[in-house]
């Protein structure tokens, strides 16, 4: 069951399963020009779910679709919305591709399959992002504005989106609350210096309210967390690459014990892959 979290007057987050895994948030504004949906849920069911949230509260159409990257379960529920959906253009093409092959018709049985609750996702059917941006977006929503910042980090089309008059951010997955944030998918590949520099521009945007991607509403504290998390990741990747240690040896050398808690932590060892590719291979290329 999706939770309805009322932010703001006019932002809300609606709240995925906390088990059996913390499962993906959504959430919306409600503007006098129309609601705006920011990410679809990976299944119909819970997309289905997100909407009648968005109708207990307004009865205004829905404006706009947000996908703040091109994931599963921020995308999949996207052609219950009835407007257009808006993402940066990264996260169209990698969409685009992925409807080329996995996500085609033929292929997506398959993905169904592989899920839970194969179900919930009868009749699924891939609605690519249509309106497209380079750096940023604004929509002038009347009484707010809605802006959309591709930051990359998680994804090279990671974006969030930011409600100034409601100082209320939606991360995306550039922040995931008890479980371990993600630097790769399919095969593309996201980065540690770009997430460090999305966490610095967030902490500075004077929001006090940050939805993550997974995970209960968050506060400034959550986003120094995951921060620290990567500062430590690239920390202990150049030290122990500085004492001569190979990739399969970081890879392999104990878990930051102070994350011991969180879930998912086969995610840590793959990060840590990642980040000797992107920090110290390519310094010795
Ligand atoms: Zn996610």
């Amino acid at each position: 069951m999706l939770k309805l979290v009322k932010l703001s007057p006019r932002a809300y987050m609606v709240q995925g399963d906390p088990l059996p895994e913390i499962r993906e948030n959504a959430g919306f504004i409600v503007s006098a020009r129309g609601a705006v949906i920011v990410d679809t849920t990976k299944t119909l069911a819970d997309a289905q779910s997100l909407y009648r949230h968005v109708r207990a509260v307004t009865d205004k159409p829905v404006a706009y679709v947000i996908n703040t990257h091109a994931h599963i379960d921020h995308v999949f529920g996207n052609q219950l919305f009835p407007a257009p959906v808006v993402a940066h253009v990264k996260t169209g093409e990698t969409m685009g591709a992925m409807v080329a092959g996995e996500w085609s018709p033929g292929g997506l049985p398959r993905v169904i399959e592989q899920y839970e609750r194969p179900e919930d996702m009868v009749g699924l059917r891939i609605v690519l992002p249509q309106i497209l941006f380079g750096e940023a977006l604004t929509l002038d929503m009347g009484d707010l504005t809605v802006k959309v910042i591709r930051v990359g980090g998680h994804s090279p089309g990671s974006s969030i989106v930011f409600v100034p008059e409601e100082r209320t951010v939606f991360l995306g997955d550039l922040l995931c609350v008890g479980r371990y944030p993600l630097l790769f998918w399919a095969n593309e590949y996201g980065s540690v210096e770009e997430w460090l520099a999305a966490l610095k521009h967030i902490k500075g945007l004077g929001a006090k309210r940050f939805v993550p991607g997974h995970g209960p509403l968050s506060t400034l504290k959550e986003v120094k967390a995951i921060e620290s998390y990567f500062l430590d990741l690239k920390e202990r990747v150049l030290r122990l690459a500085g004492q001569g240690l190979s990739r399969e040896e970081i890879v392999a050398h104990p878990s930051f014990p102070k994350y011991a808690e969180i879930a998912y932590d086969r995610l840590h060892p793959l990060n840590i892959g990642v980040a000797y590719d992107q920090l110290v291979k390519k310094n010795d290329e």
